[in-house]
């Protein structure tokens, strides 16, 4: 019966032996969630209580449960284990390493939204490949999401939103609705949300059911917009990166504010941006000294 103390333990001895490892071989059978990937890195384990966590740098987060008699154990590869094969419920192996968890009362993935790592803080969005998936909760998830700071490009990925978009159809999705991908999700006005997840939706669906059709902007970088003609871009974004398509000519609905360019102030001169002009004015107030005064930039 480990105590809380053992879990807190078993924490700090897999911590020193997996952290900046790479995973080899991972095993869990009725794992619940996404499968942790070969080659990605331990990030970090934690302990909180009887739940004992390994968090991967992909965002994949194990949370095994201990219960009164489950426990974490950790072994040298070959070594023989102290208890039978048929009670290990997670096998997590290194190069160096083999960390073995033993009668877990639950085993479960997740990838945790970007500030909250416990599951039962949010529980997953509904599946949009479902004809029957409640719009309007995941049109509610979007309007009052955690941080409306962060992109829409990232929101539409965390799985407590929706599930069922991954990088291709989020992609598809925003070019399809003309929403710029890095807009902050608490810019979006309501009409658009609901877009987006009607999109999402009838994409999904039409997944169900068809081969898929012509996509629109993903893998289309360099070649012409099929809306407006400009050309398709492509870049690294969000943590883990993953590569974003987009039209900057056409997908500038809720585009957020450009980056005020300290570098080279005259430029932005010829910016016909309103938060440019705001930039300039506070500039030319301040005799060219850049300050977060925000009474003197906005009189
Ligand atoms: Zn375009």
């Amino acid at each position: 019966m480990p105590d809380k103390n053992a879990v807190h333990r078993a924490a700090a001895a897999l911590r020193t032996a997996l952290v900046g490892k790479q995973l080899v071989g991972f095993e869990a059978e009725k794992l619940s969630g996404p499968t942790p990937r070969l080659g990605r890195t331990v990030e970090d384990v934690v302990s909180h209580g009887r739940h004992l966590e390994i968090c991967w740098d992909d965002d994949i987060v194990l949370s095994t449960n201990l219960g009164f008699r489950g426990s974490w154990e950790l072994y040298r590869r070959g070594e023989t284990w102290r208890k039978p094969q048929r009670m290990a419920r997670v096998v997590v192996e290194t190069i160096d390493w083999v960390a073995v968890c033993f009668n877990a009362r639950d085993v479960e993935t997740y990838r945790p939204d970007s500030f909250v790592r416990h599951p039962n803080f949010g529980r997953l969005g509904p599946d949009l490949h479902d004809a029957n998936a409640n719009i309007n909760e995941c049109v509610r998830r979007l309007m009052t999401y955690e941080n409306p700071t962060i992109s829409i490009a990232d929101v539409l990925l965390d799985q407590h939103v929706a599930t069922g978009i991954g990088n291709v159809y989020r992609c598809e999705v925003l070019w399809s609705s003309e929403v710029h991908p890095l807009a902050p999700v608490g810019l979006l006005p309501q009409s658009t949300c609901v877009e987006i997840v009607r999109t999402a939706s009838a994409m999904l669906q039409q997944q169900n059911t068809e081969a898929p059709s012509d996509l629109f902007a993903y893998g289309r970088n360099g070649q012409p917009c099929k809306r407006c003609g400009g050309v398709i871009a492509v870049q690294y974004h969000g943590t883990p990166e993953r590569l974003l398509y987009w039209c900057p000519s056409c997908q500038l609905g809720c585009a957020p504010a450009p980056e005020p360019d300290h570098s080279d102030p005259i430029a932005r001169l010829t910016d016909s941006h309103p938060a440019g002009s705001m930039y300039i004015s506070e500039m030319v107030q301040n005799k060219g000294l850049f300050t977060d005064n925000g009474d003197q930039a906005a009189s």
